[in-house]
């Protein structure tokens, strides 16, 4: 059944093309540090809105993602099962959500960001940031804000982040 069916049974390589695809969806392999490497090219003045830029990218293409695998039969705590399973299959390290009440949080291990960009003094796993928003927003059913609370980069052993309304009393 469909639900059940994997991001890596669905992901097929249209090698003639030169194209990977889930269903409608493209990706794209490409190295960690290259990716980061961007943010390290940057002056450290302009990171910020480069790392803020990416998340907000993350959080209009994953909500589109997410909407799919809701489709797919993930509502509230289904669809984090989803998002979960999938992101270890995108080479994305391994997800732990946890819902409470008011809010979502979520533990990863092996962040590739975190390895990609190496040691640093604030948080840089900002697709994460960016894919929690988009998840958070439709199991919370409200718009959130997003915060990495602990980063693999900054020395923790895992990157952790949390979820709350961006309107509610919680919100930091
Ligand atoms: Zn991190």
């Amino acid at each position: 059944m469909s639900a059940t069916q994997s991001f890596r049974d669905r992901l097929i390589l249209d090698e003639a093309e030169g194209a990977w695809w889930d269903q409608s969806r493209r990706y794209l392999l490409i190295r960690p540090d290259a990716l980061m490497g961007i943010f390290r090219e940057l002056p450290a003045d302009r990171r910020g809105e480069a790392f803020a830029a990416l998340a907000r990218s993350i959080t209009r293409q994953g909500a589109d993602s997410a909407r799919a695998y809701r489709a797919m039969g993930g509502e509230g705590a289904g669809l984090l099962d989803i998002v979960a399973s999938t992101a270890p299959q995108l080479g994305w390290g391994r997800w732990q959500f946890s819902l409470e009440p008011g809010m979502l949080r979520l533990t990863v291990a092996n962040s590739p960001f975190a390895a990609g960009y190496g040691p640093s003094d604030v948080p840089v796993c900002h697709p994460i940031r960016g894919m929690m928003a988009a998840v958070g927003e439709m199991v919370l059913d409200r718009p959130v804000t997003v915060v990495e609370t602990a980063c693999a980069a900054m020395g923790a052993p895992d990157c952790r982040f949390e979820a709350r309304p961006a309107d509610g009393p919680a919100a930091q």
